[in-house]
């Protein structure tokens, strides 16, 4: 059971993450600050159409730059956000700081679709829809370049209110991916009637499917299962050449991983971009 697959309100016992710990009340309140001060900062990860290998769009991932206990990965201080109204303006700043920076991409001429994941506990959230639309407002950005990536888990967590949420979201314009695909435990019932666009299959099937026939036929099975359904599919966690390749006989549509590009801050990035276009034909 990770720290993400624990929904809202269900309670797992866990010394670390104790409500009452110090260690965990420490850091919440160091997080709040973070929020205001810059210390947040979104690094990306290119998406990478198959077989074409044109740059689809990025992931963004939020770090803390911690004065003292350096950069802390999002998966020691999501988890704790999440089970707190502090997921809330952490959201916000994440989504404002990926369509600021999706903005001036789009005026440098680079058309890259940006991604950015969500919590259950911003889901249920009735205001999350106008955080987001204020957002769009305030970059500029059109709809449409903005992605939204939501584990199985947030949405089971209340089926019924997640679909009306993402049908709004949706109804923006907005693309809605299905995070860790296969890691939950989405019954297919729900899934034909969610209305989302993407799936993205979870990178502990994906990572070793090259070693793996079982976890090849998984994949395998998820993009058939994605395309019967009219939706696109990606892989993530593609750590070498043989997996890469191995998606694309298997008609995945697009790629993430090491294999093609660490998340990276975006000024890095940019170097990445220009060695890629050059590499692809006119
Ligand atoms: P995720 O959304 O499934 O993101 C993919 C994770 O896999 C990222 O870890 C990424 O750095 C890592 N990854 C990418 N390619 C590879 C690969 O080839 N091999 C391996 N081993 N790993 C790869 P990261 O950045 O540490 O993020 C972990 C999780 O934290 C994310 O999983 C997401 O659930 C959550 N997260 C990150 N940023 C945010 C955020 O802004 N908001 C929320 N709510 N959650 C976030
Ligand atoms: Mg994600
Ligand atoms: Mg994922
Ligand atoms: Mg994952």
């Amino acid at each position: 059971y990770s720290a993400k697959d624990r929904g809202l309100g269900v309670c797992v016992y866990d010394a670390d993450l104790n409500e009452h710990s110090p260690e965990r009340l420490g850091l919440l309140g160091e997080l709040k600050r973070a929020i205001d001060t810059g210390e947040l900062v979104l690094h990306y990860q290119p998406k990478v159409g198959l077989p074409g290998e044109d740059v689809r769009g990025v992931e963004a991932l939020v770090r803390w730059e911690h004065p003292q206990r350096g950069t802390v990965p999002p998966a020691v201080f999501i988890p704790l956000a999440e089970r707190t109204p502090l997921i809330r303006p952490l959201t916000r700043y994440v989504i404002d700081a990926a369509l600021q920076q999706c903005a001036q991409w789009l005026a440098e001429g680079r058309s890259l679709h940006v991604a950015v994941n969500i919590s259950a506990r911003n889901l249920l959230d009735e205001r999350f829809v106008d955080d987001v639309l204020e957002a769009l407002a305030r970059s500029q950005v059109p709809a449409h370049f903005l992605e939204l990536e939501v584990t199985e888990s947030a949405i089971m967590a209340d089926p019924t209110r997640a679909r009306a949420i993402l049908g709004r979201l949706a109804d923006l314009g907005i693309t809605l991916s299905i995070d860790d695909f296969g890691a939950g435990y989405t019954s297919l019932a729900h899934l034909k009637d969610l209305p989302v666009h993407r799936l993205k299959i979870d990178r502990s099937f994906v990572s070793s499917m090259a070693t793996d026939p079982s976890n090849a036929l998984i994949v395998r099975s998820i993009v058939e299962l994605g395309h019967n359904l009219g939706l696109s599919t990606v892989a993530e966690g593609v750590e070498d050449q043989d997996t890469w390749e191995l998606l694309g006989r298997l008609g995945c549509d697009v790629a993430q991983g090491y294999h093609l590009c660490r998340p990276q801050p975006a000024d890095v990035l940019a170097a990445w971009f220009d060695s890629v276009q050059s590499a692809l034909p006119a």
